[in-house]
């Protein structure tokens, strides 16, 4: 059964056809711009409220909550109906409130150091369930605002590529959202990057790069053996003529797999000619990749090494860290497997 942020205006309007059409209006509203589930919607007469929640169940219970930073993250594990596991956090900084969402429960892409990829693909999520996380941490977040939405959760955004455009464009047009304040993150699906670039969405991209060169990075982005650096490239020149927005690279620092100045020579004859921002992240230690992040000075040194370069960069604080519970590290309940997450 599809839940209420599946359907679209359009949609609503034919499925209510024996409703006056400011019902759908009133809906749309209660939905998008006062983050309400249908019963909640005071507008509608009681007898729609429960016919719309009864057609239209919520998709996502919570399987597990996890407080951090003085409060300022809150991190959920939500249950699908099929009994998929998903993660969406939620980060409140003192000039914005960003949701970072999941697209599918898994992923495919197998990142050696991800632990989402270490733990393989599910399934695609729908537009719906992708919409109800944003909605959920937009009511966990009032009275703040959510200003910000970023793809950044489990799975592979351009390879759920028809539900992450919908869930763009509903954002804008019925929560209002900027695209420039939505930034999809991708492995490097290049032929992806380049349909999006067409979409006439100013979005912002973020590739994650993590390796400048080819016979490193098809070891820890498998993605490269199929569109390798020189492909990316392309990809990533057509997005900067299409859009004419920034670009930006992650690199998640690996303590000697990345953090050289040999690698942060590699990225800055990569980035530079793409005029592309770098984000710093350390790594989030997984229990399936024994490696560890760069200390904090190696950052630092490989901060200046590509600032020296011309490249504009920064380092990103990782949040959620301190009780595992970045990056992949909540949903322990994935595929009705259960992993054991040990403790640092
Ligand atoms: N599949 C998309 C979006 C999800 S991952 C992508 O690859 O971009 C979001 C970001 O977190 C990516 O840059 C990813 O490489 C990074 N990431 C994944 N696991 C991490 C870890 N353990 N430590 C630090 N960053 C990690």
């Amino acid at each position: 059964m599809p839940n209420p942020y599946e359907f679209s205006r359009e949609q609503f309007s034919e499925a209510l056809a024996d409703q006056p059409a400011f019902r759908v209006r009133q809906l749309m509203t209660g939905l998008y711009e006062h983050d309400l589930f249908p019963e909640e919607i005071s507008t509608l007469p009681a007898p729609l409220r429960t016919r719309l929640a009864n057609d239209f169940p919520l998709s996502l219970t919570i399987a597990n909550e996890v407080k951090t930073d003085d409060g300022e993250t809150l991190k959920w594990a939500f249950r699908l109906p099929d009994g998929a596991t998903i993660e969406t956090v939620l980060m409140r900084y003192r000039d914005r409130v960003t949701v970072c969402i999941s697209t599918q429960a898994g992923c495919a892409m197998a990142c050696s150091f991800c632990a989402t990829g270490q733990a393989g693909f599910t399934r695609h999520l729908t537009v719906g369930e992708v919409l109800e996380q944003v909605v959920r941490a937009a009511r966990a977040a009032a009275p703040r605002r959510l200003s910000n939405v970023v793809f950044m959760g489990m799975g592979e955004p351009l390879a759920n590529y028809d539900v992450t455009v919908e869930v763009i464009r509903r954002l804008h047009t019925e929560r209002g959202m900027s695209a420039r304040n939505i930034t999809v993150s991708t492995v490097g699906v290049a032929p992806a990057i380049e349909r999006l670039a067409h979409e006439g969405l100013p979005v912002t991209l973020a590739v994650s790069l993590h390796l400048a060169n080819d016979h490193e990075r098809d070891e820890l982005v498998p993605i490269n053996r199929r569109y390798n650096l020189e492909r990316l490239a392309a990809a990533c020149e057509v997005w900067n003529e299409k859009t004419k927005r920034r670009l930006s690279f992650e690199w998640s620092l690996i303590s000697g797999v990345n953090d050289t100045e040999r690698h942060a020579t590699e990225l800055a004859e990569y980035a530079g000619p793409l005029r592309a921002h770098v984000n710093l992240i350390p790594l989030n230690p997984t229990p399936g990749y024994l490696v560890v992040g760069s200390p904090r000075e190696r950052i630092e040194q490989f901060r200046s090494a590509l600032d020296d370069r011309g490249i504009n960069v920064t380092v990103r604080r990782t949040r959620g860290r301190s009780i595992d519970a970045a990056c992949g590290q909540l949903a322990h309940v994935t595929n009705g497997k259960r992993r054991t997450i040990p403790r640092r």
